[in-house]
């Protein structure tokens, strides 16, 4: 009876240690967001979730609802709704079977709509630890994208014309949450511009600040 009812009651009340452990990824498009979770998943073993490949994925699949959807988005940098993008991590984080259950959710939130979204559905079952903040100029930024775009990245969205709209809505959308994160005191900045190595160097000091 005992175990029955405080089962149910876990169910309602997620306590802190139950909750998982996320740490959002921000940076503009090209700053490293996703070399730097491979450096992390390596040495820590937590959980890469790219909001951007999770929805390549979703694109890719024959009979998605979404996919047509998503790619209309991606090919203009514009931000997907973010029902479909918090339901697409929701369902990964649920499905994984890491010891951890820390996150790295990289290219997520956006904007402030992705932010109300993911409070209303998410925060009931996630922590926030932190907000881990890229920053590289919008020149090396754009370079890295073209390269990666030149040496085959096969994204739709990885060419000049594209890029310019992927800056504007970053620096439209998402710059903004850098300050609304910060009165939070959730951000941690780290210079993106160096080799990944000393990025990752850096993170280390940061991930240990917050716990992880
Ligand atoms: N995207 C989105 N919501 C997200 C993450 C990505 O709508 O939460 C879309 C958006 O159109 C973006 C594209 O996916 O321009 C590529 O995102 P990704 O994070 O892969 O690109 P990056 O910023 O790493 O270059
Ligand atoms: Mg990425």
């Amino acid at each position: 009876m005992f175990k029955v009812l405080s089962s149910k009651l876990r169910f309602f009340t997620m306590s802190a240690e139950q909750k998982f452990e996320v740490l959002f990824i921000l940076g503009g498009p090209g700053a490293g967001k996703g070399t730097l979770c491979r450096y992390i998943t390596e040495k820590y073993g937590y959980v890469h979730l790219s909001a951007g490949d999770l929805l390549r994925e979703e694109r890719m699949k024959p009979n998605s609802k979404y996919g047509e959807l998503i790619e209309k988005f991606i090919k203009n940098g514009k931000i997907v709704p973010v029902a479909i993008t918090c339901s697409l991590l929701d369902n990964n984080m649920q499905a994984s079977d890491s010891p951890h259950k820390r996150f790295l959710i990289d290219g997520f939130p956006r904007n402030q709509d992705n932010v109300d979204g993911w409070n209303e559905t998410m925060s009931e079952k996630c922590i926030v630890k932190g907000v881990l903040f890229c920053e590289c100029s919008k020149e090396m930024c754009t370079q890295r994208c073209l390269k990666r775009g030149a040496a085959g990245s096969g994204r739709s969205d990885d060419n000049e014309e594209v890029l310019v709209k992927r800056h504007e809505t970053y620096i439209t959308n998402t710059l903004p949450l850098i300050e609304y994160f910060e009165k939070q005191g959730l951000i941690y900045k780290v210079n993106s511009m160096q080799s990944p190595e000393k990025v990752f160097e850096d993170t280390k000091e940061i991930l240990s600040k917050i716990g992880w």
